[in-house]
């Protein structure tokens, strides 16, 4: 009906064009739609019918979007949209779908996996021994058997390490090495006499060989002390493998990743990645260097042959990554650790740098134009990073240049002004999420709720970035926003409920201000005209559906620069 009567229109107004006036009029319209059609050629890409979260700054909706030399080049309604197609354009149609801007994780080592033994989905100390028994029979007698980091004792019904005499159980004469996240080994009692580690062996500063109840040696070591055994050499780090993990990466909606502190070899493979085409990711990629003084700082910094910041929307080298503590189990803290890993009130975590050669070695890179990046878990390693930051301000100002504290578990009220002072941003991460039960037991129910405190830092008016810690922490940064907004943990229940965000901020955090933590908010992070076209599409409306869903929820495509990365199957 209301078709017919368009037809019925359309014909009076061509007889219309006989009028003497008629000629100019259409001569006029030609023109301007000519110069609109110079100036805004088709489209490449239309989506249409969708439910768009652009994450601009007033959170608009919008039905449709078009793309055109891999960026958005309008927002808009199906209509307006639909006008910008030509024939030649490819149109897909969302069908009601979600759509919200790429994200990113802004502390990524790797997508986890590995030659070693595969822990990520053992659920119960059983399992686990199982899945290491497994290991063992592949190999012949004295071979050294290995465990992939990305797992963690809080997703085991018993939300324990496995110790010495539980792998003992298993291999009695393979040495095996449990390597549990980044800062921690767990060894049977032949790999223990492997490396000659006894009770005599003197603690290592900025690590840690644990004892059990009875005073023996459980097999646990943290962070230096790791460095008393030898891990198998890893297959070198290759082309192939960083694409097939991007494309892990890729199909669960990430489109921006920060590596925190890689090699200079894992740069250039990434710089020949860029070279051949076959980046599908944006990648920051933060260096790190072992120096500990100004002056080896400054060597390590030349031979690198790179420039802080240089690169462009592809590959971008975001600054030196340092660290001051350990992670779950050495965060260092002003108050000791709960009983019994407080060792009655003297276990306060690892400061694997000191404030002196750390303030040091801060202050010459800010000399050199670098940005630093620090790790810093428990508030008396925020205390030190405070102290040499400011240091380094005092000579050469670091306000607006977006330096970062990495991770900040355990922030303290008098810590948020100096923060602001500095211009700090918060690169947070949900590390509660896998690990909360093993946080209440070592550092207590209270400082275990505060872990990673969102709400604070945001009310503060820090701005805060989003992650993961991959392979810490799995990498699905769905996962990060269902955290954030509930704060419900894998196994141990919501802790810290005071500590939730909406799902507006918490979007914000894995988009624009991870653009932002990178100086790039005016390239990417929201979808809006003249930015990279980086989206994801998802099946619900992530603003309105149970949270639970965000959690559950499988991303059905991912664009890059317009280009379709991953499209579920
Ligand atoms: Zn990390």
């Amino acid at each position: 009906m209301r078709r017919a009567e368009v037809t019925r229109r359309g014909r009076p107004w061509s007889a219309h064009g006989r009028s003497k006036l008629r000629p100019y009029l259409y001569l006029a319209a030609f023109a301007a739609i000519a110069a609109a059609a110079q100036a805004r050629a088709p489209a490449d890409t239309i989506l249409v019918n969708g439910h768009i979260i652009t994450v601009d700054p007033q959170f608009s909706i919008a039905q449709a979007v078009a793309i055109s030399g891999g960026r958005f080049t309008a927002v808009g309604t199906d209509a307006a949209i639909k006008r910008l197609a030509g024939p030649a354009t490819t149109t897909i149609d969302l069908r009601g779908q979600t759509v919200i801007p790429g994200l990113a994780d802004n502390h990524l080592h790797d997508a986890g996996g590995g030659p070693g033994v595969d822990l990520s989905r053992v659920r119960t100390m059983d399992e686990l021994l199982a899945a290491i028994a497994a290991g063992v029979k592949r190999l012949r007698p004295g071979e050294v058997v290995t465990t992939n980091s990305d797992w963690h004792e809080a997703q085991l019904a018993e939300h324990r390490l496995p110790h010495r005499r539980d792998l003992d159980t298993v291999s009695p004469v393979n040495p095996v090495i449990v390597v549990r996240g980044g800062h921690e080994y767990i060894l049977n009692s032949a790999a223990l006499r492997k490396w000659n580690i006894t009770k005599d062996t003197p603690q290592l500063a900025g690590g840690r060989i644990t004892r059990d109840a009875q005073g023996e040696l459980n097999g646990e070591l943290v962070d230096r002390a790791k460095s008393l055994v030898q891990l198998p050499p890893a297959p070198s780090l290759t082309v192939q493998a960083l694409v097939e993990q991007h494309k892990k990466l890729n199909a669960a909606g990430l489109t921006s990743i920060r590596y925190p502190g890689a090699s200079i070899e894992q740069y250039h493979l990434l710089q020949e990645m860029q070279k051949r085409g076959l980046l599908t990711i944006r990648v920051n990629h933060l260096m790190r260097v072992g120096a500990d003084t100004a002056e080896k700082m400054r060597a390590a910094v030349a031979s690198l042959h790179v420039k802080p910041d240089e690169g462009d929307e592809w590959l971008r080298v975001g600054g030196m990554k340092l660290g001051v503590d350990g992670g779950f189990e050495g965060g260092w803290m002003r108050e000791p650790y709960a009983e019994p890993w407080g060792e009655g009130g003297t276990f306060f975590g690892v400061n694997t740098m000191k404030q002196a050669p750390y303030t040091d070695v801060v202050k010459e890179l800010n000399r050199l134009g670098w940005r630093v990046a620090t790790h810093a878990v428990g508030d008396a390693a925020i205390d030190e990073v405070l102290s040499a930051y400011e240091a380094a301000d005092a000579e050469k100002p670091i306000a607006g240049r977006r330096w970062t504290i990495e991770h900040g578990f355990i922030p303290q009220a008098d810590q948020f002004p100096r923060m602001k002072k500095l211009g700090l941003i918060i690169s947070a991460q949900n590390h509660l999420y896998l690990a909360g039960p093993s946080l209440v037991s070592y550092w207590g129910p209270v400082r275990a709720a505060r872990t990673t405190p969102m709400r604070t830092y945001l009310d503060q008016g820090l701005v805060v970035a989003g992650g993961t810690d991959s392979a810490v922490v799995p990498y699905p940064p769905l996962w990060v926003i269902y955290h954030f907004v509930s704060r419900a943990t894998i196994s141990g229940g919501v802790l810290g409920a005071d500590q939730k965000i909406t799902r507006k901020e918490a979007l914000q955090v894995e988009t624009i201000n991870n653009a932002y933590l990178t100086f790039e908010e005016q390239t990417k992070g929201s979808i809006e005209r003249g930015k990279l076209a980086d989206l994801v599409v998802l099946p619900e409306d992530i603003l309105t559906c149970p949270a639970k869903r965000i959690e559950q929820m499988q991303v059905a495509m991912t664009m890059v620069g317009g280009t379709v990365v991953y499209r579920r199957p």
